[in-house]
């Protein structure tokens, strides 16, 4: 930065030859990654898991859509639908899944996954103790020896039951490996760390 003067204590003042904190260039990359990730946060708040999962086919990230269908009866009923964002490969012929199915899946994937308790919010850490306490009330009496609620069935619980931030939230902790999409099969694939 070269618009700063220095005083010093001899009473000249100097050029300043410190580095400005950041650069221009940087401050541009990161007000357009702000904006982007805005965006994007505008644009998907309603799907849990958009951008959590790689494409199979081309390894592209994995979005979010809505569509809506019209019943018998008149009413609307509208199904989000998870594909490929082409970002890579335009011509990506990855389907779409719809999102119930994904959840389905996921929930089988939960046991073959490390998930990263340390990442579990301290609110939904929150939940697991009050389920389990809530448990352990119910049945005091007559199941002594049943198991309290693990995080694994927990993360279960919130595929189904939770809120679309809950299930966003559940599905970053698992870690080792990532989840991709190829033609409707959802999978885990852990990280291969030995090379
Ligand atoms: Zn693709």
């Amino acid at each position: 930065m070269d618009i700063l003067n220095i005083p010093k204590g001899n009473g000249k003042w100097y050029k300043g030859q410190h580095e400005p904190i950041i650069t221009k260039e940087v401050f541009e990359k990161i007000r357009e990654k702000i904006s982007s990730e805005c965006d994007y946060r505008s644009n998907n708040k309603e799907f849990a898991f958009t951008n959590l999962f790689t494409c199979g086919l081309c390894n592209s990230g994995i979005s979010a859509r809505e569509k809506i269908k019209k019943l018998k009866n008149g009413k609307p009923l509208s199904y989000i639908y998870y594909g490929c964002t082409k970002s890579k490969d335009k011509n990506c012929k990855n389907g779409y899944v719809r999102e119930d199915l994904i959840i389905k899946q996921l929930i089988e994937i939960v046991d073959k996954v490390r998930i990263d308790e340390k990442m579990i919010s301290d609110k939904l850490k929150l939940e697991i103790n009050r389920f389990n306490s809530f448990y352990r009330l119910i049945y005091k009496d007559d199941n002594k020896d049943k198991k309290e609620i693990n995080i694994k069935d927990y993360v279960k619980h919130v595929l189904v039951n939770g809120s679309v931030d809950e299930k966003r939230e559940i599905v970053r902790c698992f870690s080792g490996g990532k989840i991709v999409l190829e033609n409707k099969i959802l999978s885990y694939q852990q990280y291969d760390y030995v090379r």
